[in-house]
């Protein structure tokens, strides 16, 4: 499973929100590290992906498809399932 960087989110995060989310800030809880969400490093899977910081890898959200919908997880702050066409 090779990294990417957040850009590669730019398509599935496309069908959710009406704005580009790779240019929205994200302040890590890990090691407080403020980088965008295209800086973060990317994990791709079939129908998921892991994004984490770039500096101390810890996890920022995941992203999935399955069923029909879109799954944006943010561990501890819990999930969105957004249905998507
Ligand atoms: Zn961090």
């Amino acid at each position: 499973m090779g990294m990417q960087d957040g850009n590669a989110l730019a398509g599935p995060l496309s069908e959710v929100f009406a704005v580009d989310v790779t240019a929205a800030q994200r302040l890590c809880p890990g090691c407080g590290t403020d980088s965008a969400v295209g800086a973060l490093h990317v994990y791709r899977m079939a129908t998921a992906a892991v994004a984490r910081c770039p500096v101390c890898g810890e996890i920022a959200f995941r992203i999935a498809r399955h069923a029909g919908a879109l799954w944006l997880d943010f561990g501890g702050g819990g999930a969105l399932r957004i249905p998507v066409g």
